[in-house]
């Protein structure tokens, strides 16, 4: 057991993540110092409160590391190459995250980890996965990177069978003694390099995940770097690789026959070669992407032993958080589509390929992207494409390359209002019978508070324009 007592622990961030680690170290008996660049009222009244408690804050100061350090405590959001890490790294001082600390705060007979990470469907696979579990009868939660800090989670009194882990990249990069029973990479696409540094190195932080693994590293038959990442991990003896496919699995695969999610790796029967789990028709929304991802969170919980009709029941009683190819409305025999939450390239290639007629709203900010790919690959399904945002003439530019004959109408703004005319832009461009899709590829901040925000807008945009027509 890690002692906590006594030890000088600085937490980097005054965020939801960086007061919960504060706090529950301090309450080891740690004494706790929380460093923040930030000095706005918000970030003062934070620091009263934690101050109060008995933890010192230290705001408008991200860099030096506070005198005595024996080990910093970091939030998501902060770069490895932030200049703290730099500080602790010369100072001999371990660097180490949240899921970390909820890791080794663990008692020995703390519920087991199903992991869950990749570049899109994190948070869609740990939801869906965590109803697979309680459909089982299985006490547990969907947590990590969504809902509860984590390490509260650890902490409370709540007797957890099984605990359904979204886990970020970044997440990974800090948490080196994580041993998940069992977990997946869904996918990787090239994200967050600004963070990362490189493709390679957000690889290899997202395959930390299957390090240590008890019984079975499940990947994406579809995407070879998962595959390769299970390959270079080291696990327990008799874990398990456990690949996921759209289309007839091989054996250690579960796959789709015929509209039937069916299991051919932890088959039940021994007479049987393969175990019907669900329909497709199961599966909300049924787009493939999304068939992917019921069928990752299958794997993890037919590895933990859940039986196949509660994979069945489980995915029948899940829906997908808002803004994640979320129906709206239908106006005029157009569908609109709020897919905020496809704030890269990779998650709007997977919701342009849900749609056969589609005026598509895309723009805002690249994170780097380049979108050549993504314009080619969809090039055929547009019927016409709005552009707002910062970023929106590199969209632009591919559409030039790829799809010339597209009509495109670049809104050239970068206000919140731009949302109402974008809709009514794509409303004169669709037809009876098209989609009109909000999945930006672009990250929202150059317009909007967050995803929410900008889904919301596009909502009430659509309600306004059916009330118009109505
Ligand atoms: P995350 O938690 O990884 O951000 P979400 O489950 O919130 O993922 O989904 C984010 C967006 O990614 C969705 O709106 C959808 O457009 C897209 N998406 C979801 N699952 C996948 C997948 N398996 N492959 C590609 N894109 C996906």
């Amino acid at each position: 057991m890690t002692t906590w007592q006594g030890r000088n622990i600085t937490v980097a961030g005054l965020g939801v993540s960086g007061v919960s680690a504060a706090r529950a170290l301090a309450g080891l008996g740690a004494s706790v110092t929380v460093v923040d660049g930030g000095s706005s009222p918000a970030h003062r009244e934070r620091a009263d409160s934690l101050e109060g408690e008995g933890i010192s804050v230290r705001l408008a100061d991200a860099e030096t590391l506070p005198e005595g350090t024996d080990l910093v405590v970091t939030s998501p959001g902060w770069k490895p190459t932030s200049p703290l890490f730099a500080a602790a790294a010369k100072a001999g001082v371990d660097v180490v995250g949240d899921v970390e600390i909820a890791w080794l705060l663990r008692g020995p007979d703390a519920a087991p980890w199903l992991a869950v990470t990749g570049t899109n469907g994190k948070t869609t696979t740990t939801q869906m996965l965590a109803s697979i579990l309680s459909a089982a009868g299985l006490r547990t939660a969907a947590v990590g990177n969504i809902g509860t800090p984590i390490i509260d989670v650890v902490l409370s009194a709540e007797p957890y069978d099984v605990l359904a882990v979204e886990l970020s990249s970044y997440q990974l990069h800090w948490a080196p003694s994580l041993r998940a029973h069992s977990a997946v990479v869904l996918n990787i696409a090239p994200d967050h390099l600004d963070w990362h540094g490189s493709m390679e190195a957000y690889a290899a932080d997202k395959g930390r995940i299957y390090e240590g693994n008890r019984v079975a590293c499940v990947y994406n038959v579809a995407d070879k770097a998962t595959e390769d990442l299970v390959r270079a991990a080291d696990v327990e003896e008799g874990c398990r690789a456990v690949g996921f496919t759209l289309g007839t699995p091989g054996p250690s695969q579960l796959g789709v026959v015929e509209g039937l999610l069916v299991d051919r790796a932890f088959v039940e029967d021994r007479h049987k070669q393969a175990q019907e789990l669900a329909e497709v028709g199961d599966v909300q929304p049924p787009a493939p992407h999304n068939i992917a991802n019921a069928l990752a969170a299958a794997a993890l919980a037919r590895a933990y032993g859940v039986p196949a009709a509660a994979v069945r029941d489980g995915l029948r009683a899940f829906r997908p958080d808002a803004h994640r190819i979320q129906h709206i409305a239908d106006v005029g025999g157009v569908a609109y589509i709020d897919d905020s939450k496809a704030t890269n390239t990779h998650a709007a290639e997977a919701s342009l390929a849900a749609y056969e007629s589609i005026v598509w709203i895309a723009g805002g900010l690249a994170k780097g992207a380049t979108f050549d790919e993504l314009v080619a690959k969809s090039a055929k399904r547009l019927r016409g494409v709005v552009l707002f945002g910062a970023d929106r003439a590199l969209i632009r530019q591919a559409l030039v390359r790829h799809a010339p004959e597209v009509p495109v109408v670049d809104l050239d703004r970068t206000d919140t209002g731009a949302m109402l005319e974008a809709v009514q832009e794509a409303t004169r461009l669709a037809r009876a019978g098209d989609t009109v899709l909000m999945a930006p590829a672009c990250a929202s901040m150059d317009m909007f508070t967050n995803y929410n925000q900008r889904g919301d807008m596009f909502a009430e945009a659509v309600r306004e324009l059916g009330a118009a027509s109505a």
